[in-house]
């Protein structure tokens, strides 16, 4: 696609995401319960209603003004991490977002970037921690290869998606540091992070909704 992603591609982005997430919640649940609380799925579901919310709430504003309403209502959703750290992430991107729309995967990369930056200003989770570092990183770093390589905007977004899901997978085999299930020690081994599962979610709802908007 070649289309910029503006307000209209980013909002159809985000509902896709949504729409992924929802279909998976009792899936992060069941993940969550295995080293959290349980709550991860309905946690997730509150998160994709405040982002739809906002989505038709920031009609008329421009890309910055959407991802920073979205930003703050995710940081608004009671439940733990979950609410500050995917919060942080829109927020970190709202920040690196002008008025302007994304016009190529280096751009699209830039604003993830800044994104995972947001992130990392909240945790001091490295991948390997098995949380939604585990795959948040790779597809930023999809992205970033995406960009040097010059390849089209969903192309880019189908890389970060692939990326995240083989990140999320191989938390399987990590032992949990950080958050609840760093209690259970060596018997979080064993079933995907369920924080890293959402983030393969996510951007597979990302991939689908900017093909869906072209
Ligand atoms: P809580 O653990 O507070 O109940 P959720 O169940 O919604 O929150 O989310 C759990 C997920 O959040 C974990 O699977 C992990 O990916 C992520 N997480 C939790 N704590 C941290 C942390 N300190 N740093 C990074 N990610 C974290
Ligand atoms: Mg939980």
């Amino acid at each position: 696609m070649t289309t910029p992603i503006g307000f209209d591609g980013f909002a159809a982005m985000l509902v896709g995401a949504a729409e992924v997430i929802r279909s998976h919640h009792e899936e992060l649940s069941r993940l969550d319960s295995c080293g959290g609380d349980g709550d991860h799925g309905s946690t997730m579901v509150r998160a994709m209603a405040q982002v739809e919310k906002s989505v038709a709430g920031a009609a008329g504003k421009d890309l910055a003004g959407l991802l920073q309403d979205v930003g703050w209502a995710i940081m608004g959703v009671d439940g733990g991490a979950t609410g500050p750290l995917f919060g942080s992430l829109f927020m970190g991107m709202a920040g690196a977002a002008g008025s302007e729309a994304i016009g190529d995967s280096a751009a699209l990369a830039v604003l993830f970037d800044a994104g995972l930056a947001g992130v990392r200003r909240r945790t001091k989770a490295q991948p390997g921690d098995k949380t939604m570092l585990d795959a948040l990183v790779p597809a930023v770093e999809a992205l970033g290869r995406a960009g040097a390589l010059g390849l089209s905007l969903d192309e880019a977004l189908e890389a970060a998606a692939a990326a995240a899901l083989e990140g999320a997978k191989a938390t399987r085999a990590m032992q949990a540091r950080f958050g609840r299930a760093k209690n259970l020690g060596e018997k979080s081994i064993g079933e995907p992070d369920p924080g890293a599962t959402s983030v393969a979610y996510l951007f597979e709802g990302l991939a689908k909704g900017v093909k869906g908007h072209a």
